[in-house]
């Protein structure tokens, strides 16, 4: 049963209808002592079916959503309120109140005892809760406004000072009403709440002098102000949830009033008129729902509409005194839960939610690159897992090389303290070896020294040697010169040869002549018989004169032979021409022999001549080469030898002066080599 109530109240919920839970009050002493019987069937509470008698056996019956019996508690009433309640915190705006007769326990229900805390507190209570509950996803800020409306006029019941000032209801935005000026309070958690609900119903009273009178004659509006924000889905929600304590519905023509209370009745009679008619107006679907009618009707706005969620808590006495009252107060609230709203729509945040938007947008890029990132960071972290797993295996190789190397090292150290022991050996000896080189350093640089010196020697040893060559050049033209003067005189000596062949033939020739004329002297002899006296004078005469006497026989004789005899004495004129060179060449021969002991460079010189001494020695073979010439005439001979001479001086004359220059020039040159030399 209980479990179908819940589905059905779901359904409502879903619906969005206005929920009218009926609550029926419990007989007073007074009444009960009255003698006043209730009216009141609860047979079909259950089922929120109530039953009115009225006047003994009649009896009208009334269906709502839930019944209260008078021994249902106020923890039983709000468990039915609490689903509603606690969606303002989903960020639906919900209007809860409570009308009814004064005197039935609409305060009772809404505000309660302190013992029997009502629906006000255990409303915050749990909202309070719930957010603690959600603070990992959703932010709550809850804020508290208690007003009052009396005669058509709101009064903050929180504000500290008394102030007479007119609140005005403003539209805000999009379905969002608000009085401008009214307290706001922030509260952090439920003593907090219970303080400003305090504070709120003493504020209440002030200036009545009858506090129940005054409280049934204003509406008690307490509207609590919820903001979330989802930190998952980044949804910021704006609702408020509307707690009202109505005046009491009680019909005018009852209470008799007059002047103010008269007032007080008709402002009530027509804000609650005006609730009537906007829950009409919602029922019938009309394009006007007349809010502005009352102040009451106006705050609700919000939580009176389609897309708000609404309960009603119709309060009626068990009394058959107050039965005509609760028929009243059944009838408008039947017609009040005929209405259906339509389905509740979130009170969203438009502002908030275009900054959420944007905010998701951002969100959403920031996923996006992060994913791209944690990607990156995921590829990053295989990468860094296969090189940590690689860097393991090297590690573990490193380990076991620092093992080895630790082992070898052991070793070396033992193998260091003996090499450096040894080191040590050898340092000494590297200081040794460091003097020996210093010293041989030293050495070198003298060598070097010396070296440099002699290389400046060779440089001039290599001048020398060039002038040397240079001198040798000169010296091979020399002997070159001096070859072509022997081949001159060579064929000066052919000639010569040629000469003395035709002396020779001449000489022969001569011999022949003489022959002849021998022969011819013979027959001159034969002759002498007839011409002895001729022959007489031709024998006293010279050679010459009978030369002569020949030849001007010869003149008859031979044209060749006058000839012969023409060269001959051209050549006899030559010799006798050269005689007297020969003579010069005698003297300057002597003056040589004289000044050999005077001057003995100039005999040292002829000495190293050889190409003289040549020429003397054939001079020599020349002048006794033809030992006939020498032996047949002495005079020729003597001519002969004196020709040769001339010869001969001309190239001994050439030959004498160029050794002498030779000399000359090469005497200077050569106490110059020796000056380089030295
Ligand atoms: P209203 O606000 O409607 O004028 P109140 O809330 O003042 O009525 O209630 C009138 C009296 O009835 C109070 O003394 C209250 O304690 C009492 N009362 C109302 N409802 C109940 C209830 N359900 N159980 C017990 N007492 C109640
Ligand atoms: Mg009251």
């Amino acid at each position: 049963m209980a479990k179908r109530k819940k589905l059905h109240n779901i359904v409502q919920e879903t619906k969005g209808n206005i929920r009218v839970f009926c609550r029926c009050r419990p007989l007073s002493k007074y009444e009960t002592s009255s003698g006043y019987k209730c009216a009141v069937d609860f047979d079909g509470a259950k089922d929120g079916d109530i039953g009115i008698l009225n006047g003994g056996t009649a009896k009208k019956t009334f269906k709502f959503d839930r019944v209260y019996t008078p021994t249902d508690d106020q923890a039983e009433v709000y468990a039915d309120a609490s689903p509603l309640v606690t969606s303002v915190l989903d960020g639906y705006n919900v209007c809860i109140f409570a009308y009814g007769q004064t005197g039935t326990g609409k305060t009772f229900t809404m505000e309660g005892t302190e013992r029997s805390r009502g629906v006000n507190y255990r409303t915050l209570e749990e909202l309070f809760k719930i957010a603690e509950e959600r603070k990992e996803t959703v932010i709550y800020s809850i804020s508290v406004s208690v007003l009052e409306v009396y005669n058509e006029q709101i009064r903050d019941l929180l504000a500290t000072s008394p102030s007479s000032k007119k609140f005005e209801i403003k539209q805000a935005g999009e379905g969002s009403h608000h009085v401008p000026g009214i307290v706001e309070a922030k509260v952090q958690d439920i003593k907090e709440v219970w303080n400003v609900l305090q504070a709120g119903s003493n504020a209440r009273a002030v200036g009545s002098n009858n506090v129940n009178e005054h409280s049934s004659r204003s509406h008690c509006m307490l509207c609590i102000m919820v903001k979330a924000k989802n930190l998952i889905n980044g949804d910021c929600t704006r609702s408020k949830l509307w707690l009202v304590d109505l005046a009491g519905s009680e019909r005018l023509a009852k209470t008799d009033a007059q002047g103010e209370r008269l007032k007080e009745a008709q402002n009530i009679n027509r804000s609650l008129s005006a609730l009537g008619d906007v829950i009409s107006a919602l029922a019938m679907k009309s394009c006007h729902i007349p809010y502005r009618n009352s102040k009451l009707t106006h705050l609700l706005q919000d939580s009176l509409g389609g897309d708000s969620k609404a309960l009603m808590f119709v309060q009626i006495s068990p009394s058959d005194n107050d039965v005509s009252e609760t028929l009243s107060s059944l009838n408008f609230a039947s017609r009040v839960r005929g209405i259906e709203l339509g389905p509740a729509k979130r009170q969203v945040d438009t502002a908030e939610l275009q900054k959420v938007k944007q905010m998701l947008e951002k969100a959403k890029q920031e996923v996006r690159f992060k994913d791209d990132s944690l990607r990156k960071l995921e590829d990053t972290c295989q990468n860094l897992d296969n090189k940590a797993k690689g860097k393991e295996q090297l590690y573990k190789n490193l380990q076991e090389k620092v093992k080895e190397l630790e082992s070898q090292l052991d070793s070396r150290m033992h193998s260091q303290i003996t090499s450096e022991k040894q080191q040590q050996q050898l340092s000494g000896k590297l200081k040794e070896k460091e003097e020996m080189c210093t010293t041989l350093q030293q050495k070198l640089v003298e060598l070097e020294h010396k070296l440099r010196q002699q290389d400046q020697s060779e440089s001039d040893v290599a001048v020398l040697k060039q002038m040397i060559k240079e001198l040798e050049i000169k010296l091979k033209e020399q002997e070159h010169q001096r070859s072509v003067a022997e081949l001159k005189t060579m064929e000066i000596g052919q000639e010569l040869l040629e000469m003395h062949r035709t002396e020779s033939m001449l000489q022969i020739k001569l011999r022949d002549l003489e022959n002849n004329l021998q022969e011819r002297a013979s027959l001159q002899d034969t002759n002498m018989v007839l011409d002895s006296t001729n022959c007489t004078i031709i024998c006293t005469t010279g050679p010459g004169e009978a030369k002569a006497q020949l030849f001007t026989r010869e003149e008859a004789t031979s044209e060749g032979e006058h000839h012969i005899l023409r060269s001959s004495d051209s050549v006899n004129k030559r010799v006798s021409s050269n005689s007297s060179v020969a003579e010069a060449t005698e003297v300057i021969n002597d003056k040589k022999r004289k000044g050999d002991a005077s001057n003995p460079s100039i005999g040292g010189e002829l000495e190293n001549q050889p190409a003289g001494s040549q020429n003397a020695a054939r001079k020599r073979s020349l002048q006794g080469g033809d030992p006939r010439v020498k032996r047949k005439s002495t005079e020729p001979h003597a001519k002969i030898p004196g020709r040769t001479t001339a010869a001969t001086k001309t190239a001994t004359a050439t030959q004498r002066t160029a050794p002498i220059t030779r000399a000359t020039k090469q005497q200077p040159a050569a106490n110059k080599t020796r000056g380089w030399i030295r």
